[in-house]
């Protein structure tokens, strides 16, 4: 369970220059163009920077609201909350627990079971398809 810990220089070169402004540095990819908003392929859902399974395909819903959405992470631990006053708001952030990408926000909007709408940037994410065994052996 060991942090990742790179540094920015490190992060940069791996990242495309968007990937590293959304994870790295808290930006939000405007709604309704991501890659993964109106996905619906099965799969598993890893964090772009570390590749920590974060989100399960099956958890995925259509919240309306333009970004990736899901009720639950895969994994209670696989995901970090912290406070975000920033923009005037009060809002949740989410971060990945391994690497301290920033993921997006959660919002207490969602449907049931959990009530909860795990708002996420699809750049932060990468989506491990079932199908595809090749995928698997990441990294
Ligand atoms: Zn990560």
């Amino acid at each position: 369970m060991g942090k990742v810990n790179k540094t920015d220089r490190e992060w940069q070169r791996e990242l495309s220059p968007e990937e590293y402004r959304i994870t790295r540095k808290k930006g939000t990819e405007p709604a309704f163009t991501g890659q993964y908003w109106n996905n619906k392929q099965h799969g598993t859902y890893i964090c772009r920077c570390c590749g920590a399974e974060l989100f399960s395909s099956e958890t995925k819903y259509d919240s309306g609201c333009g970004w990736p959405s899901f009720y639950r992470p895969i994994d209670s631990v696989a995901i970090e909350e912290h406070e975000d006053l920033s923009h005037g708001m009060v809002r949740t952030e989410i971060v990945c627990h391994d690497c301290d990408a920033h993921l997006g926000h959660v919002f207490e909007d969602g449907p049931q079971p959990t009530g909860l709408r795990y708002c996420v940037n699809s750049a932060s994410l990468q989506l491990k398809t079932e199908e595809k065994n090749d995928e698997e052996t990441y990294p």
